[in-house]
């Protein structure tokens, strides 16, 4: 009993020091006469809406039949449609909708502008976002919302081919599909991953060496047409067995994985006119994603960025345990060591929140999947003045040319 009631004290507290921080948030904006805040990170999800499927249930919208018959799961936003939205039909009036919610949310914590795009996609799996149905949402709001592409496309041929099976003819594919993409207008290439772990048995596992030969063809594309690169990570310094927690939520997973930093560190420096933005910084799942590795890091690659996330969820792994290498502690507030890592590289680090919006998603046993707005936005609010506008807005608006 006692220990229930803790638990309400802490979430009620929970709740009060986050809306009180948005709130701070949202006066610094209005503050500001130089435009708001940038997102460089967001997903419009619209499959439920697409298939009339109902929401809620057992397993709730996230879950939706792949290829092969088996349900496969889609991360993101949590939020229920307006009733009578699934009775529209056709995409674009689905991320009419999606991209209406995201604006909401956007105007709610100041944020002038943001990046949609597709999520990492591989082969085996049915297209969870096309990033050709993306163009049209970011036309229509072509102040605030800007396309970065290729996570449905071009992560697929990486993930499809092993590093020895990429002859001229997938690489004049490759550049093919890259060229189209730049033909858009497109800000930059995403959502690209390098190693993406599986949280249930529906949701993808994904790795591909750093230095895959069609990633460094990337890099030379983003190079010549000074588009940045968005990537999905995991770090791994060196071969390690899977973190404790992951065989069981997943089959997907495999027992050990490989080495990404050294591969990472030769992508980095084979090009160094291409801008990598590392996303979900912050959001550590395997241990290694030390504020000594990041800084290491950023002192050897002056072409690195980072984008920081922070997750709804706040206290414990998928092993029960407390999670790394967080960017603030229970109280919500920006832990010293990260604030002063932040002061050292002003002019490397953005925000990217990886929010989804648009239909309900639902992680195991029907939870809506932990949210990121709130908690990403509420650290920006903690630093001081002159990095609030440089980590918020302008290293975002010059990496990616957004002004
Ligand atoms: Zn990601
Ligand atoms: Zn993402």
């Amino acid at each position: 009993m006692k220990e229930a009631l803790f638990k309400k004290i802490l979430i009620v507290t929970a709740i009060f020091l986050v809306s009180h921080l948005a709130i701070e948030v949202d006066s610094i904006y209005a503050q500001s006469n130089k435009g708001g805040y940038i997102d460089t990170h967001v997903h419009l999800n619209v499959q439920s809406m697409q298939r009339g499927e109902q929401q809620g249930g057992d397993k709730g919208p996230g879950f939706q039949k792949g290829p092969i018959g088996r349900p496969r799961f889609l991360r993101g936003g949590g939020q229920r449609m307006p009733r009578g939205t699934q009775t529209q039909s056709g995409a674009a009036a689905n991320y009419d909708t999606a991209a209406n919610q995201l604006l909401a949310e956007m105007d709610k914590y100041g944020i002038e502008k943001a990046l949609i795009m597709p999520p990492p996609q591989i082969p085996g799996q049915r297209t969870v976002c096309d990033y050709k149905d993306l163009i049209s949402v970011s036309q229509k709001h072509h102040d605030r919302l800007f396309l970065v592409a290729g996570g449905d496309t071009l992560n697929w041929l990486i993930h499809q081919y092993k590093p020895t099976e990429v002859t001229p003819a997938v690489r004049e594919k490759f550049e093919k599909i890259a060229e189209e993409i730049i033909r858009t207008g497109a800000k930059g290439f995403g959502e690209m991953a390098v190693l993406h772990l599986s949280f249930t048995s529906h949701h993808v596992f994904e790795e591909a060496a750093a230095d895959h030969p069609l990633l460094l063809l990337l890099v030379d594309i983003a190079a010549r047409n000074d588009m940045p690169i968005d990537l999905h990570m995991e770090a791994v310094p060196e071969d390690m067995d899977l973190p404790e927690g992951f065989n069981k939520i997943s089959p997907n997973n495999p027992p050990i994985l490989h080495a990404n930093i050294p591969a990472f560190e030769r992508l980095l420096a084979h090009n160094r006119k291409a801008k990598i933005v590392w996303q979900h910084i912050g959001w550590d799942n395997t241990g290694y994603m030390t504020i000594e590795l990041l800084r290491r890091l950023l002192e050897t690659h002056p072409n690195l960025y980072f984008a920081l996330r922070v997750v709804e969820k706040r206290q414990y792994d998928t092993a029960g345990r407390p999670i790394s290498n967080r960017i603030v502690d229970d109280s919500w507030k920006i832990r010293p060591e990260w604030l002063k890592f932040i002061s050292d590289f002003p002019d490397s680090f953005m925000i990217g929140t990886d929010n989804f919006f648009g239909s309900a998603i639902y992680g195991p046993g029907g939870q809506p999947l932990p949210q990121t707005m709130k908690e990403t936005w509420s650290i920006v609010d903690q630093l001081p003045p002159e990095l609030v506008e440089k980590v918020g807005r302008d290293n975002a608006v010059r990496v990616y040319h957004l002004d």
